[in-house]
């Protein structure tokens, strides 16, 4: 059972969450082409201010900051080299049997239900756009976590485009 009552105020962790996603190179534009490249094919006529829009909205929910700070905390550790053995070498190299930061990627993508889950499959599958840029390990930073947790953003956003605003009629 959880504790409802929460030691961190709202302001506190929405203003964290946002300066460490911005902080680790991602920023709404980056969002809004994963949430635009997600929906176009549905809905030809949705223009990036919607995509914009969802995503901010997805980015006000305490289950997604939450899953930000703890994921980037993570990947920042591991840069540090600072997370305990085996952890450490596996967040290092993305090791592909983990699964964790996938998990804690779907905390994001269940606010939104089923159809969630089917985008965040599809886009963690292509990796288009800032997911490529994540994934490639080219230089020194980790975003073992960082990289799902986006991909859930933008997954999130797209289910909630699609319900509010298509679905209607
Ligand atoms: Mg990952």
């Amino acid at each position: 059972m959880s504790n409802m009552k929460t030691a961190v105020g709202d302001e506190a962790l929405r203003n964290t969450s946002h300066r460490l996603l911005k902080e680790r190179g991602v920023t709404m534009e980056d969002m809004v082409e994963l949430v635009y490249i997600l929906q176009s094919p549905y809905y030809p006529h949705i223009d990036r201010s919607d995509c914009l829009h969802n995503i901010e909205r997805v980015l006000e929910k305490r289950e997604v900051q939450n899953a930000i700070i703890t994921g980037i905390q993570l990947d920042i550790l591991a840069e540090e080299q600072k997370l305990m053995p085996p952890l450490q070498k596996i967040v290092e190299t993305d090791e592909g049997l983990y699964g964790v930061d996938e998990i804690i990627a779907l905390s994001i993508v269940n606010v939104y239900g089923s159809i969630g889950l089917t985008n965040y499959g599809y886009i963690d599958k292509i990796k288009p756009g800032i997911l490529k840029k994540l994934n490639d390990k080219k230089d020194k930073n980790i975003h073992t976590f960082l990289d799902d947790i986006v991909g859930a953003i933008a997954a999130a956003a797209s289910s909630r485009l699609a319900h509010r605003h298509f679905h209607t009629h």
